[in-house]
């Protein structure tokens, strides 16, 4: 009889798992949601903060108010994950399981690029949102840069929203036409991952900003006021504003579910070569062609978790299981006011299908519903 199902993390996938799991199953099997953190806040608030809209401390949800729906909740981190042995340990507690979700996310690794925590700051990290924010508001003049010195990243438009936020705000403060944004990225075109025609139309949109795009631009490392690219050019900025390199917890490397540095790879079903273990979301490494894998969005995490949860449901209810990722989703383009939308259908066939929407405040509205609908459902 199943007991037990874990899940290591309360983020997008393992909160989208949970809730299906728990909606679907009777109250003996255990429900148990593992995060170090002990509040859900969406990625995506970090621009809202940057952009002045919205607060840290208002905008976090306590992971905790899932218990009163069945889930359990354990607020501490995963130390270690015995595949052998179906358990997982935490920093003070010992759990068996029969089923495991590992829905870990990323970890940022700025420390991969050689001067980049000294002389930058990070986009995707929350102590860095205000500040950047500030530093927006004082600059009068100069050059900002933006750098995507890894690949895979969170969330692909998300730097490009960035760009275009604080375009909007420098606007707002009369002080843009002083001030240069330049845009470097690793990748050869605005958004690999989406194809070339949506990368063109997000590079137009970009243009007609003023905010030049150079691509293929490998950061080697950074100085004060000075990105140094593999090709030996160089770029000068008064004001940095970088993706770093990203990683997967350390604890998914020493479960050997991933080799250091990398991702834990998984086809459709989300299945590892473990038995009962699943990895969904950031994660994960899922390819789509020999080429492009599933991009790492909250959708597509939350997407996974659901496909996940529904194969074992069907597992534990003893019915014909074939449960797979649908691969359909799409992210939002913010530009201040207005938003673009990003569609994607990783697995239609005979190739993804990619589109743009163009930017309208109606998709800036439903941005904020994303949010808001999906703390009303799982918290
Ligand atoms: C600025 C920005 C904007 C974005 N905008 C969007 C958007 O508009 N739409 C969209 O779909 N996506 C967006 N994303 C991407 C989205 O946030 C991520 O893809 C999503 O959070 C991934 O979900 P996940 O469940 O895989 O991981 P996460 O949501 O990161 O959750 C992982 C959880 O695991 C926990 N954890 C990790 N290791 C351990 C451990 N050892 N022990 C215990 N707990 C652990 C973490 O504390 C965390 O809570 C954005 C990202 C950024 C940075």
């Amino acid at each position: 009889m199943v007991s037990q199902i874990i899940i290591i993390g309360g983020g997008f996938g393992g909160l989208a798992a949970a809730n299906e799991l728990r909606t679907n199953l009777p109250s003996d099997v255990k429900i148990t949601i593992v995060d170090k953190k002990d509040y859900f806040m969406m990625d995506l608030v970090k621009l809202w903060i940057i952009k002045g809209t919205r607060k840290f401390e208002t905008s976090k949800r306590p992971l905790n108010t899932i218990v009163k729906k069945g889930i359990d909740f354990v607020n501490e981190q995963v130390a270690s994950i015995d595949t052998n042995q179906k358990k997982v340990k935490t920093t003070t507690k010992e759990f068996s399981y029969d089923y495991l979700i590992v829905a870990a996310g990323v970890e940022l690794a700025p420390e991969k690029i050689p001067g980049l925590s000294a002389n930058g700051m990070i986009l995707y990290d929350l102590e860095h949102a205000s500040k950047i924010r500030q530093k927006i508001l004082d600059m009068k003049s100069g050059k900002i840069a933006f750098a995507i010195t890894g690949m895979p990243y969170k969330c692909p438009p998300a730097p490009f929203e960035a760009a275009l936020i604080i375009n909007s705000m420098l606007q707002e403060t009369g002080t843009r036409k002083n001030i240069s944004i330049d845009f470097y990225s690793l990748g050869p075109i605005t958004l690999p991952a989406a194809g070339p025609e949506v990368s063109k139309q997000l590079l137009d949109i970009l243009e007609s900003e003023n905010i030049k795009f150079h691509g293929s631009c490998k950061t080697i490392s950074v100085e004060k006021n000075l990105l140094k690219f593999e090709d030996k050019s160089i770029a000068n900025f008064d004001l940095l504003i970088a993706i770093p390199p990203h990683k997967a917890p350390q604890v998914i490397y020493d479960a050997g579910l991933a080799q250091e540095g990398t991702f834990i790879s998984v086809k459709r079903d989300c299945k590892t070569q473990f038995d009962n273990v699943y990895a969904v979301g950031d994660v994960t490494n899922m390819m789509v062609t020999d080429k492009i894998a599933v991009p790492k969005a909250g959708i597509f995490a939350e997407g996974q978790g659901v496909a996940v949860a529904q194969d074992i449901i069907s597992q534990i209810r003893k019915e014909k299981t074939n449960s797979i990722f649908e691969g359909k989703g799409g992210c939002f383009v913010e530009m201040g006011t207005t938003a673009g939308y990003v569609y994607v259908d990783m697995f239609a066939e005979p190739n993804p299908i990619t589109r743009l929407d163009k930017p309208a405040p109606e998709h800036m509205e439903e941005k904020e519903q994303f949010e808001k609908e999906r703390i009303e459902k799982w918290l």
